[in-house]
């Protein structure tokens, strides 16, 4: 017998091995293997098992990892898929589904030492008195870990030993389980009755998951296709959580499994207890394992064996979550679909919701999106049939909206003779908010002091060495620092230009450390807390803070991205969003979309509680859709717009991009790489009959960590063949040495 083997090394090649006779039996389809490969040697995973190959002279196996085979076909079908559609090797594809901790040749389990008493035979030997000491701790126990007891009884290894050798106990190897939620304690819940709406999702999502065709509530949407995916549309708060717990119940009840995605941001320890709780005991009981980046090599190890072993059914984790090997599967959930963290930013650069949506596909599974603001192009799907809309627009508790303010700046700044923080309103809500004792929450894009730093008199402005942005200046620590290679350097006293040494120079530009001090410089008795990437080093960082604010410790909450999401506190009834077109100003087709969903996340924050919220979005371009529709909580209303002009331009959700980048350290060899391989594309261009090919051109950071960048983006909606043609122009062309090329489709950061 031989097998086809997929080394981890991207040769875009498999190779045959002979299967030994000792290891016959043992290897199947997903095995992972070690092989000789010339001198070295190398794992890899089996894609086929042959009589016979076509090459001679074949190599044995060497040996085989773990004791059952680790990439299920259903899996490495996807990965085939992954390679194909992403344009990537396979070898990286398929290394991408399996956890580095269970990929490695060395056995991941941690093994204990357990002490443990023996049924006595025969007679009650005698004991010293330090034996009969130790051996009564171990009695009354009846099992320990060794090193447990060795602690508790101080005694020595050769003590126990002795117990041993007289047979009344035993001294045992074996595998502990770690289990990263082992210290929470989880109470267990019920399913909630649903509300009428919820119910008809609910209920939609049920009758997919038993393959039957959707009920046709009137005659016109006889027509209406049977689809796999769902699209459940629904503001923050408005029961999309209890509908996925309930559909996963049905899931169990089929005997299958399910795997919900969420953002890693969003994986919380509140999170995951909600799922393993609704799980945790019943006749529909079952482990609930949790797969995200915080854990630490062992424990995702063992949590990926509960699922391959069948033990946990549910699966909850951030994006690679979706390769976990639930097998059978009856349902995939996506939570917050349109978040740019389900993009991978290095090869394979696939998208999780796309790769879920497909893996559906593939095995039979309901897939469910969820979003309070869908992507463009998960709502363009439903305009066209291929997903099912389902809508969950009002909140459970029949709360109402916060009310959302929108602040023309350009007033303001009139009044004050420069852009300012904070608006008169702004500072009078705040006001109220610590008279009454309410909570606020502040939130800015930006983290540092400054943006940049400059010189009034001749201009200059720090940069970057490595790359080509400015530098921020941090207060607190007293740098400029690089928020894209992390470069910091000291802030000069006087213009750093020669000629000029001018010691007025000024910074420009806002971020969070300044909203943090001109804040306890307006309101000197508020408790103010900061919560960005400098002040969330550690772990635990995080929690505390929110601990803190939950518990009414902090009355002004400020911060980044990292404060917009999935946060509840009841007693915030007031959200300020500093500069709202911050975000709007970026060279991406998407700035408008992403402002949108921004405003209404951070927007749902406030009044979360018995009273309404109220929302300040200071803006600069006050009357740009983005904000206006995000005020009245409009998405259809933004979706229409935004749609009427991607339709004009051809860009997603009308077309696919593909967005090839090119960079080296030598700006000529780059760009004349991007000319070259423009006219190969050219070429190729007639196979692709709708392709728009613009470029290259620089890439909106043209220089990063001191690697220029060109970009050609490609546009067709015909992705599958035109990926098949990218795949055929990459394995011939010829760049130069320091030149590479990154194939990036569907690119969700065109920076
Ligand atoms: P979302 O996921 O859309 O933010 P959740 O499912 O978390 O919404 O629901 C918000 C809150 O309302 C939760 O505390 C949840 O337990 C509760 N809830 C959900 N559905 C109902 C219902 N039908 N009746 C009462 N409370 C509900
Ligand atoms: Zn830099």
């Amino acid at each position: 017998m031989i097998a086809r083997v997929s080394l981890e090394i991207a040769l875009r090649k498999e190779f045959d091995y002979l299967i030994p006779t000792e290891l016959a039996g043992q290897i199947d389809v997903g095995s992972r293997v070690q092989v000789p490969f010339g001198p070295r040697k190398i794992l890899g995973v089996v894609t086929a098992v042959a009589e016979e190959s076509g090459h001679a002279n074949l190599k044995p196996i060497l040996k085989v990892i773990g004791s059952q085979t680790l990439v299920t076909p259903k899996v490495l079908k996807l990965a085939r898929w992954i390679g194909e559609y992403y344009c990537c090797a396979p070898e990286t594809a398929l290394k991408s589904v399996l956890p580095e901790a269970v990929r490695k040749e060395k056995e991941g389990w941690k093994k204990e030492r357990l002490i443990r008493v023996l049924q006595l035979i025969g007679e009650f030997p005698k004991l010293t008195a330090r034996q009969q000491e130790v051996w009564h701790i171990i009695e009354e126990r009846r099992e320990m870990l060794l090193p447990e007891l060795l602690k508790v009884s101080k005694a020595t290894i050769s003590v126990v030993r002795k117990l041993e050798d007289l047979k009344l106990v035993e001294i045992t190897s074996e595998i502990s389980e770690r289990d990263p939620y082992a210290k929470e304690t989880i109470l267990a819940s019920q399913p909630i009755v649903l509300n009428p709406t919820q119910a008809v999702a609910l209920k939609e999502i049920k009758t997919a998951m038993d393959g039957q065709k959707p009920e046709t509530r009137n005659p016109t949407s006889d027509l209406r296709p049977l689809t796999s995916t769902f699209l459940l549309h629904g503001v923050t708060g408005s029961g999309k959580t209890e509908i996925y717990l309930q559909a996963i119940a049905h899931a169990l009840e089929q005997g299958k499994g399910a795997i919900v995605l969420v953002p890693e941001i969003s994986l919380t320890p509140q999170t995951v207890e909600r799922f393993k709780a609704r799980f945790s005991s019943g006749k529909l009981q079952t482990l609930v394992a949790v797969l995200h980046s915080h854990l630490s090599a062992g424990e995702r190890h063992d949590e990926w064996h509960k699922i391959r072993d069948g033990r946990a059914r549910i699966v909850i984790g951030a994006r690679s979550a979706i390769f976990a090997p639930v097998e059978p599967l009856g349902l995939v959930i996506v939570d917050e679909e349109h978040e740019s963290t389900y993009k991978q930013e290095e090869s394979p650069r696939y998208h999780a919701r796309d790769v879920a949506v497909m893996r559906g596909q593939m095995e039979g599974a309901v897939v469910v999106l969820g979003s309070a603001t869908p992507s463009m192009e998960s709502f363009y799907n439903c305009q066209r049939g291929k997903f099912t809309l389902l809508n969950l627009l009002e909140r459970v508790d029949n709360q109402k909206m916060p009310h959302v303010r929108v602040v023309d700046m350009r007033q303001a700044m009139f009044k004050e003779k420069g852009p300012p923080l904070f608006s008169p309103q702004l500072k009078e809500a705040i006001h109220k908010r610590l008279d009454r004792g309410e909570q606020t929450i502040l939130f800015l894009n930006r983290r540092g002091y400054s943006t940049s730093l400059q010189c009034p008199k001749c201009g200059y402005v720090a940069n970057c060495p490595n790359c080509s942005v400015s530098l921020t200046y941090h207060r607190i620590e007293q740098k400029l620092s690089c928020h894209i290679c992390g470069h910091n350097e000291k802030v000069p006293s006087v213009c750093p230009e020669p000629k000029c040494k001018n010691p007025a120079i000024r910074f420009a530009g806002t971020g969070t450390q300044k909203v943090e001090e001109v804040l306890a410089k307006l309101f000197p008795k508020a408790r103010i807390k900061r919560m960005d990437a400098d002040t969330m080093k550690r772990k635990d960082d995080y929690r505390h803070v929110l601990g803190d604010f939950r518990a009414g410790k902090i009355d002004i909450l400020v911060g980044t991205q990292m404060i917009a999401k999935g946060l509840h506190f009841p007693n915030v009834t007031l959200v300020g969003i500093i500069y709202a077109d911050s975000a709007l100003h970026q060279p991406d087709f998407r700035a408008g979309e992403r402002t949108f969903q921004l405003l209404t996340q951070v927007a749902g924050r406030a009044g979360r509680g018995d009273v309404e919220g109220e929302v300040f979005v200071q803006a600069f371009t006050p009357f740009h859709p983005a904000i206006q529709y995000a005020r009245r909580h409009d998405f259809v209303g933004f979706y229409e717009q935004e749609t009427e002009f991607r339709a004009q331009l051809k860009y997603p959700p009308f077309a696919r991009v593909a967005l090839l980048t090119l960079k080296g350290r030598n700006e000529d060899k780059v760009k004349f790489s991007a000319e070259h391989l423009k006219r190969e594309l050219e070429k190729t261009a007639a196979e692709v009959k709708d392709l728009i090919v613009s470029g290259p051109s620089p890439a909106p950071l043209l220089r990063a960590e001191n690697f220029y960048r060109y970009q050609i983006m490609l546009r067709t909606r015909a992705m599958s063949r035109l990926s098949q043609a990218l795949a055929k122009i990459t394995a011939t062309l010829t760049l130069p040495d320091e030149v590479t090329l990154a194939v990036d489709i569907d690119p969700v950061n065109l920076s």
